[in-house]
């Protein structure tokens, strides 16, 4: 029989290209492997072209982003000649604008519905894929493309008793295609997350009572739909590319302004106004970006979360439902928020009630209908909005078995492992559109369809132009990838919220964040960085021969590569031009706009006698009750910048990490006071602090001392002259990225050079104002030429992409060779000045937490005792 709109009763033996779906990936796909020349077919399960949009027919069913750009953007005729009616398309709008495109190319020829591709098997002597479809037929392809989609396979609902039930049964995502009539009925929805919040009130206008089992209360916002917005509309018409190419170089995958509005910072008229603001476009991307900080910060957050719960109770009646129904237990945006057209003014209705599952849980499904522990209920229907088994869940419901003879559910048993969400190795030529870890879910679909799609297309079409047929991404890159992936989510509230992002919804899978946070501008930089770098990552192999250029693509930390382009684009004077007064003004007002770092105890200020006069210092006292241990600290700046409170930020951090009194003392700086001036002043300094532990809250004997940069260059050395002089006791101490010798012919210097804030000519620039040439390799100078053996046990910290990261190294290597206790933190994807910026570079914070618990461990026990 023929399932093809074609004729074709059975489907070519063997095509270039075989896609899974006939959504809007999979209908791009056809058109862009069609025009580049390429036999390609598309298989899927449903009736028509639609993806999504053919089995999602609930009532209310619309999209989520504006039909402005919930559309094609590759033909600007397309554009041209079709005309949305709405703000937010329903189901029915957005599926004729599918058909109409599949007409318009005459797309459907190639496109085998009713048929499912049940599984794929990689045939390394033919070098292709053997394709099974639940009709039996057998397609080989040299490449398979699952185009399936993000959100197709609907969760079965995991309800105890859920398949006793009698009566009329529906799931949102598999919704029937004849009509449906709840008029008289009494009808329960579960499940209140987006397909549920769109149905419910268009449920509720139909049936006698209705009934609504929510287990997590979601935020959702007004999606005050109406005609296309005026303004997206205008910047259209006005110029359409640049509107685009906006869209594709933006972070979710619309043109919209990032904010640098901090939520913590602002104040409350501000995040007030900026709030109401963002409420009224009913638009998802604007309420996601109130704030620069609300996708990191729970105090910003919890500002944006809990305007939102007032927006509810205001609009509930009753305060109890109200309460229900206020998200409480997952920060804003952590689940995906809905839009909605009137769903919490719908449980004002008399018929309609809301129970909450938290409260009373669904004991079982019965013939009749659900039973509570203290509570049955009967109904005429149910609708199942329990979701989806998300993004995985379609690549692995495929028996897919790769080169190794490994499946794709086994290989990703604890969770997927791609590359850039287009590949994943062990699987030669099997792509995905927007895949796990790739922005798709996160963004804007179409754009990142349409980026996938174009990636892809030009993939195969430069494999064939350089006579190669087979890419595989190498372990290595794979590798990056996911651990790219992994630093995104991380520094994020995602991870924090039980959501289908993280696998959460269903039980057994694994907990992993499924897409790519980063941005979609971020991404699409990655993809096209891979390309231009010879496809770098991928193996490569065919007529043409075989090569790779292996590597991982991204492997600074994203919240220091978010700085760097910051600091970039300020296109800032470099400091090593400047004059040491002009480098420190510039380098304290960089400081001011820092966050000032947790709150401690106590902050003092005062002076101690030094060599040549009075020394300030700021103390930084925990908040639990004393004697603490005490940690001497000196500040980074090579030796020219910085004062005792340059470092307030990191100051209070290890404060409250450690638990110890800080005393961060200041020193004479070159390069009006050059070597050796510091070092004596450091030196008296912690001699000071030992004989005045008591006297500073301090316990005796317990006495640290660290530092970061030049500051860790003269904890160092203290260390070394305190042993020498046999005293003061230190019992340990804490290195950050140390400056330790100064031969910048080493590696580091030449890797991480440039582009990392602290350059290798600016380190040229400290030595030259703080030492000579011929001091340079005195241990008082350069730590790593003394004498190591007998100090105490030390934390040293270095930082990958930091110049200084090498002779850091050296040190930690030369100090455990001289029978040194160390830890050796390796700071992956930092620089030298990521680990200090508190709460702006969340990444350090692992870091830190890392060398506070190190330096606890072996403070207490003093190592001379
Ligand atoms: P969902 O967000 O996963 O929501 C499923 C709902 O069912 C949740 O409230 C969930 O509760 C509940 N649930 C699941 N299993 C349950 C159980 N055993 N007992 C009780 N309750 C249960 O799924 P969805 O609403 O279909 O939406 C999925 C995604 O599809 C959306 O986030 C969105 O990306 C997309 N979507 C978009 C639109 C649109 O506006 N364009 C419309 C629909 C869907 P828990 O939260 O406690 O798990």
């Amino acid at each position: 029989m023929a399932r093809s709109p074609n004729g074709s009763a059975a489907v070519p033996a063997e095509v270039d290209v075989a896609v899974v779906g006939a959504g809007f990936s999979g209908l791009y796909l056809l058109y862009k492997l069609r025009k580049l020349g390429f036999s390609a077919v598309a298989f899927d399960e449903a009736g028509d072209v639609g993806g999504t949009w053919y089995w999602n027919r609930y009532p209310g069913a619309r999209c989520d982003i504006p039909t402005t750009d919930y559309a094609y953007s590759f033909d600007p005729q397309l554009e041209q000649e079709w005309t949305w009616t709405e703000k937010y398309a329903t189901q029915p709008e957005i599926l004729a604008y599918l058909g109409h495109v599949a007409d318009r190319y005459d797309l459907r020829r190639d496109v085998w519905f009713d048929t499912r591709i049940t599984a794929a098997e990689w045939d390394e002597s033919r070098r292709q894929w053997l394709l099974r479809t639940n009709h039996d037929d057998e397609v080989r392809c040299r490449y398979y493309v699952m185009a399936s989609g993000c959100l197709s396979l609907p969760k079965t609902p995991d309800i105890e008793g859920a398949g006793r039930y009698c009566g009329e049964v529906y799931l949102t995502g598999m919704w029937p295609h004849g009509p449906v009539d709840f008029s008289g009925k009494k009808v329960a929805v579960v499940g209140t997350g987006s397909s549920g919040i769109q149905c419910i009130p268009e449920i509720a206008r139909q049936a006698a009572q209705l009934t609504v089992f929510q287990r997590t209360a979601n935020f959702s916002v007004p999606a005050h739909n109406g005609a296309p917005p005026a303004e997206r509309l205008a910047r259209l018409a006005d110029d359409r590319d640049s509107y685009r190419e906006d869209a594709r170089w933006s972070r979710g995958g619309m043109p919209a302004e990032l904010t640098e509005v901090s939520g913590v910072t602002a104040s409350d008229q501000v995040r007030r106004e900026r709030f109401e603001n963002a409420w009224r476009t009913g638009e998802l991307f604007a309420i996601l970006g109130v704030f620069s900080d609300q996708g990191i910060n729970p105090i910003a957050n919890e500002f944006v979360a809990e305007m939102i719960r007032e927006k509810i109770r205001a609009n509930v009646n009753d305060p109890d439902t109200a309460d229900a129904l206020c998200p409480m237990d997952h920060p804003f945006g952590t689940k995906r928020p809905c839009l909605d057209s009137g769903y919490f003014e719908t449980f004002n209705l008399p018929h309609v009630r809301l129970v909450d599952l938290r409260q009373k849980p669904i004991v079982t499904i019965t013939e009749a209908g659900i039973e509570l522990a203290d509570e049955s209920f009967e109904f005429d229907a149910i609708v199942f909005a329990t979701g989806f088994d998300a993004m995985t869940g379609p690549l692995v419901s495929v028996n897919i078995t790769g080169a190794n003879g490994v499946t794709l559910k086994d290989k990703w048993a604890h969770g997927p492992t791609t590359y850039l969400g287009l590949m994943t190795s062990g699987f030669p030529n099997l792509f995905m559109i927007t895949g796990p870890q790739s922005p798709s879910v996160l963004s804007n679909m179409l754009v990142s369809i349409e980026q996938h799609v174009d990636w892809v297309a030009d993939c195969l079409g430069r494999l064939r132009a350089e006579s190669l047929d087979r890419i595989e991404p190498t372990p290595l890159a794979e590798a990056g990838w996911v651990q790219h992936n992994q630093d995104c989510a991380e520094i994020t509230l995602y991870p924090r919220a039980n959501s289908w992002y993280m696998g959460a919804n269903v039980p057994g899978k694994p907990r992993v964040f499924l897409p790519y946070i980063g941005g979609v501008d971020a991404y699409r930089q990655a993809c096209q960085d891979v390309a231009e770098q010879d496809l770098m990552g991928f193996r490569l192999d065919g007529p043409a021969g075989a090569r790779c250029n292996d590597g991982v693509i991204r492997r600074i930390q994203p919240d220091v590569a978010i700085v760097l382009d910051l600091i970039a684009s300020l296109g800032l004077p470099l400091m090593e031009t400047m004059t040491a007064a002009d480098a420190r003004a510039y380098s304290d007002a960089t400081a001011a706009t820092m966050p000032p770092g947790p709150v401690v105890g106590e902050i003092t200020d005062a002076v101690l006698p030094g060599p040549a006069g009075d020394l300030g210092y700021r103390l930084y006292r925990p908040p639990s009750a004393g004697p603490h241990p005490i940690i001497a600290y000196f500040h980074g700046g090579g030796w020219v910048l910085g004062s005792q409170f340059a470092d307030e930020p990191f100051c209070r951090d290890l404060c409250v990490r450690t638990g110890a009194v800080v005393v961060s003392v200041d020193y004479r700086h070159a390069p009006e006071d050059r070597y050796p001036s510091a070092v004596d002043d450091a030196f008296a300094a912690v001699q000071w602090i030992a004989a005045n532990a008591a006297a500073l809250g301090g316990i005796p004997g317990q006495l640290a001392v660290a530092g970061w940069s030049a500051g860790g260059n003269l904890a160092a050395v203290t260390c070394q002259l305190a042993r020498d002089a046999g005293g003061p006791e230190i019992t340990s101490q804490l290195l950050l990225t140390p400056v330790t010798d100064g031969d910048r012919a080493r590696p580091s210097y030449i890797e991480n050079g440039e582009g990392f804030v602290l350059t290798a000519d600016l380190m040229g620039w400290f030595w030259d104002h703080y030492a000579d040439e011929a001091d340079r390799a005195h241990p008082t100078a350069a730590p790593l030429r003394g004498t190591l053996a007998g100090l105490p046990p030390a934390v040293v910290v270095t930082a990958e992409f930091d110049p200084l990261r090498d002779e850091g190294d050296a040190y930690a290597d030369a100090l455990a060779a001289a029978g040194v206790p160390v830890r050796h933190i390796r700071a992956r994807g930092h620089i030298h000045t990521s680990l200090t910026m508190v709460d702006a570079v969340i990444s350090g914070a692992p870091v830190r937490a890392e060398m506070a618990e190190a330096l606890s461990a072996i403070r207490l026990a003093p190592v001379r005792a």
